[in-house]
């Protein structure tokens, strides 16, 4: 039986975690890690000037008092008898798609086992519907669970799955998109007089390229983008390198 890790970044008692464990139930051995409350957007975030408290609260299942990325920390390296064959993140509340990859939990917690060498996948349910039903996408992720098992994905590659609410069956490869939202600050005043803001987002245009991610989802389809744990930009570094010659001191 495979190793499977399931974590996400909408704390462990999330409808999504609960969905996704259910749907693979038999692929292999589930063990959870996961925080303890929600911690969405904390991105790749780690904990370096607390102590990471973390508690078994079932067979398989530890609640992390963490960041998304601390419970998979401690997972690989206390918490599961061996290596995962799989990591997967998820299934989150809300789309992970264009930039808002670089502020998921949900994408850095399966980030974070693809920078260890396993394969990871992160799957979202795009929408904002107070409850939703995670159903169809815990069933998604257990399709693509036994075909990762099976046929294996490049290394320092993790696939950013994203389910529109709607899904009527199809699934595209895409590219991650631009952003497509603008920041959206509401304005307060707290009873101490302290001004505050609330952050969220706006849609700013709906017209996407094709061949991406938010595309995919307005055409009611499943998208999936393979993220590379590599950031180089190789014709900026090809295009640029002559600038190293005018930078050199003396
Ligand atoms: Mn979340």
């Amino acid at each position: 039986m495979p190793t499977i890790l399931l974590t996400n970044d909408d704390g462990i008692s999330a409808p999504g975690l609960r969905a996704l464990a259910a749907a693979l139930e038999g692929l292999g051995d589930i063990y959870i890690a996961a925080p303890d409350r929600e911690r969405s957007a904390s991105a790749q975030s780690i904990t370096l000037l607390d102590p990471v408290f973390y508690e078994q609260v079932a067979e398989r299942e530890w609640a992390v008092a963490g960041t998304p990325t601390d419970a998979v920390i401690l997972a690989l390296n206390r918490l599961l008898p061996g290596p995962p064959d799989l990591v997967l993140s998820g299934v989150n509340h809300g789309g992970n798609m264009g930039e808002n990859v670089y502020y998921s939990g949900t994408a850095a917690a399966a980030m974070e086992g693809t920078i260890n060498g396993h394969a990871a996948c992160a799957i979202s349910l795009v929408g904002r519907r107070a409850n939703p039903d995670f159903s169809a996408s815990a069933a998604f992720a257990r399709t693509l669970a036994d075909l990762a098992l099976t046929e294996g994905f490049p290394e320092g590659v993790m696939l950013n799955v994203n389910v529109p609410a709607d899904w009527k069956g199809g699934v595209r490869f895409t590219r991650q998109s631009k952003k497509i939202t603008r920041n959206y600050l509401q304005d307060g005043v707290d009873p101490r007089g302290r001004k505050f803001v609330w952050l969220s987002e706006q849609k700013r245009i709906t017209d996407v390229e094709p061949d991406t991610d938010y595309a995919a989802i307005f055409a009611g389809e499943v998208s999936i983008t393979p993220l590379a744990l590599d950031r180089t930009h190789t014709q900026s570094l090809n295009h640029l390198s002559h600038w190293a010659e005018k930078l050199r001191r003396g």
